[in-house]
């Protein structure tokens, strides 16, 4: 499959490069040509003030005439070699630059092609995962031949969690392939940034609770920032469940937002933290650190509040230490 593709690109790069020659050639071939009109015409004058300076005689002897003719005709001879030299010059040049960029036009498009057959591929993993699971949970159940009340409750009960993680999973993907499809003049109307965040520790506090983590908040009142409250708010669920997910029991979560010198949220945890090979990889889509696999998630949570913080042009950042925790934050352009 990676061979097709790079076979197609070569193909389109050999393509446009051709396509750019073409043009140099029509160029090339108009401006050689009014080039040539422009001198075969003065070469008679040429000749002429070469051979007799400013004193040109008013009648010529026919030897003088078919001798002019000569020198005119290896002057034109001269002036069509030299326009083929350049001319050959140029295009050898040009070729080479149109191959060069050509290939700089279409590597966007291969590099998204690229992420895109390779988000598929780890989709479709992903996807596999909670499928085969209730898949194996049924056969099983199916196969034996005592069937108690209590084995049917457990298959349901795993085919259910199984089928509500695929369903996480799937709404991640749709967000996913929305916030790629956003495009810059988007709606964002003023968002009481202080309602959202209070509103997101509220939906995660029975989460902490569950877990015997301790929410602290300092939110700021009247934070407003131009924004689409719904994405705002995943945006903040993502991180508070993140420092909820990765924290152990006993552990503290801050919730804090500012509004000075901008606005400002940060997402403090007493957590594991983030281990140094995977600091720069966590904003990858699907990408989970080693430690985190035994705590449910997709890897696709900080892609998207990545994605959902580009679209509010707001810088999302992080700090985190071993056995210490983790800070995000995220910064607001001011309204
Ligand atoms: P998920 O949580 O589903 O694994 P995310 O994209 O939200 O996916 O996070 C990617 C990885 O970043 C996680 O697997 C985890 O290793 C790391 N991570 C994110 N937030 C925290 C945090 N607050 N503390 C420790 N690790 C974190």
């Amino acid at each position: 499959m990676e061979n097709e593709h790079s076979g197609i690109f070569s193909q389109a790069r050999i393509r446009l490069s051709l396509w750019y020659c073409l043009i140099l050639i029509i160029i090339l071939f108009f401006f050689s040509i009014s080039l040539f009109t422009t001198e075969n015409s003065t070469l008679t004058r040429v000749v002429l003030l070469r051979d007799f300076g400013n004193q040109i005689p008013r009648t010529l002897t026919p030897l003088e005439r078919a001798d002019i003719r000569l020198q005119i005709r290896e002057l034109r001879r001269t002036l069509i070699f030299n326009l083929l030299t350049i001319n050959g010059l140029i295009l050898l040049v040009g070729g080479g630059m149109s191959y060069f960029l050509a290939g700089k036009t279409l590597e966007p498009i291969r590099l998204s092609l690229k992420k895109q057959k390779e988000f598929l591929a780890d989709a479709s993993h992903e996807l596999r995962t909670p499928l085969a699971a209730i898949q194996t949970s049924c056969e099983v159940a199916l196969r034996s031949k005592s069937k108690s009340g209590n084995d049917l409750k457990k298959v349901i009960r795993q085919t259910y969690e199984e089928s509500v993680r695929m369903g996480k999973l799937v709404g991640n993907l749709l967000t996913i392939s929305r916030l790629d499809s956003f495009t810059d003049n988007v709606n964002l109307i003023p968002v009481s940034l202080t309602a959202v965040v209070t509103e997101a520790v509220e939906h995660l506090k029975p989460m902490a609770g569950d877990k015997k983590i301790k929410l602290n908040t300092s939110i700021a009142e009247k934070v407003s920032v131009l924004g689409d409250r719904d994405r705002l708010k995943e945006l903040i669920m993502i991180l508070l469940d993140n420092a909820v997910k990765y924290t152990p029991s006993g552990g503290t979560v801050t919730v804090s937002l500012y509004d000075h010198p901008a606005p400002a949220v940060t997402v403090t945890d007493t957590g594991m933290g983030i281990a140094p090979d995977d600091r720069r990889r966590i904003f990858e889509r699907f990408y989970r650190g080693d430690k985190s696999r035994s705590t449910a998630g997709s890897g696709l949570g900080l892609p998207i509040a990545r994605s959902i913080a580009k679209m509010h042009r707001a810088k999302i950042s992080f700090t985190s230490g071993i056995g210490v925790g983790s800070i995000f934050s995220v910064e607001f352009p001011n309204i």
